[in-house]
C-alpha cells in the first residue's frame, strides 16, 4: 500500500487566516521509511504559517500502517478527543473495509490501535524501537547459548509485552518448553523485562504455546 497525501486548510495557532496545505493522511511505513523517521523526528505534517511564520503540526486524521510489524494505528486529531466513542465506531468500520478490500491479501488478523495526535503516535513508535532493541539483545544472548531463535507474531508479542524474538525450546514446543528455554537465557545474565514477562506467562498453568511466525 502506498502512502497518501491530502489537502486541507491549516489553522495557525495564532488565529491567522487559514491556508491550504498538503499533508500525509496515510503513512505506509515499510514502503516509506523516511516518513516513519519524520514522525520520530516530529517533522511529519509540520507546516509554517505564511502570515506570522509560526511552525505547527497540521492536525489532520492519519492512518499509520506497518505491514511487516503488524501495526495499524488510527491517529485522530487532538481537537476531536471529545468525540472518541463516535471515532472508535468509525475506525472499526474503516478497519473492516480496509481489511476486506485494500489489504485483503495480507489477511490481517490483528486489531487497530487508536491515538490522538502525532505526539502519541511518536510515543508508540519510540516504544516499538526500544522493544525491538531489547528483543535483538534477547536473540543475540540466546544465539550465543546455542539456541535457535523463534520470531513471535509481532501483534501477539506487542499485545502481551513479550520480546519479538525468543529462544526455541530444545525438546518440546509446549508453553513450558518455551518457559524453560527463556529462563535459561535469563539465568545466564541477560536483563530483559520483556523476556521475564514471557517466562511468567509461559509458566502459568494451562498456558498455550506462543503464536509464532
Ligand atoms: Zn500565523
Amino acid at each position: 500500500m502506498k502512502s497518501i497525501k491530502n489537502e486541507a486548510a491549516a489553522k495557525c495557532p495564532n488565529h491567522c487566516e487559514p491556508f491550504d496545505v498538503e499533508y500525509w493522511s496515510l503513512v505506509s511505513a515499510d514502503q516509506d521509511p523516511d516518513l516513519k523517521t519524520a514522525i520520530l523526528g516530529g517533522e511529519l505534517n509540520l507546516v509554517q504559517c505564511p502570515e506570522c511564520g509560526t511552525f505547527f503540526h497540521h492536525d489532520g486524521d492519519l492512518i499509520y500502517f506497518d505491514a511487516p510489524a503488524e501495526l495499524l494505528v488510527f491517529v485522530f486529531s487532538e481537537k476531536d478527543r471529545r468525540r472518541e466513542p463516535e471515532l472508535l465506531a468509525r475506525m472499526q468500520k474503516d478497519y473492516e473495509l480496509i481489511k476486506n478490500t485494500l489489504l485483503k491479501q495480507l489477511q490481517m488478523d490483528y486489531p487497530p490501535v487508536s491515538v490522538f495526535g502525532l505526539e502519541a503516535l511518536k510515543n508508540i513508535l519510540q516504544k516499538e524501537e526500544t522493544d525491538l532493541y531489547e528483543s535483538e539483545a534477547v536473540a543475540a544472548a540466546a544465539a550465543d547459548m546455542g539456541f535457535q531463535i523463534v520470531r513471535l507474531k509481532p501483534s501477539y508479542a506487542r499485545a502481551n509485552h513479550f520480546p519479538f524474538y525468543v529462544p526455541a525450546p530444545k525438546e518440546n514446543n509446549s508453553a513450558n518448553g518455551y518457559a524453560v528455554a527463556a529462563s535459561q537465557v535469563l539465568q545466564n545474565g541477560l536483563n530483559s523485562l520483556l523476556l521475564r514477562n514471557f517466562v511468567d506467562h509461559m509458566s502459568e498453568e494451562g498456558a498455550l504455546p506462543p503464536s509464532v511466525l
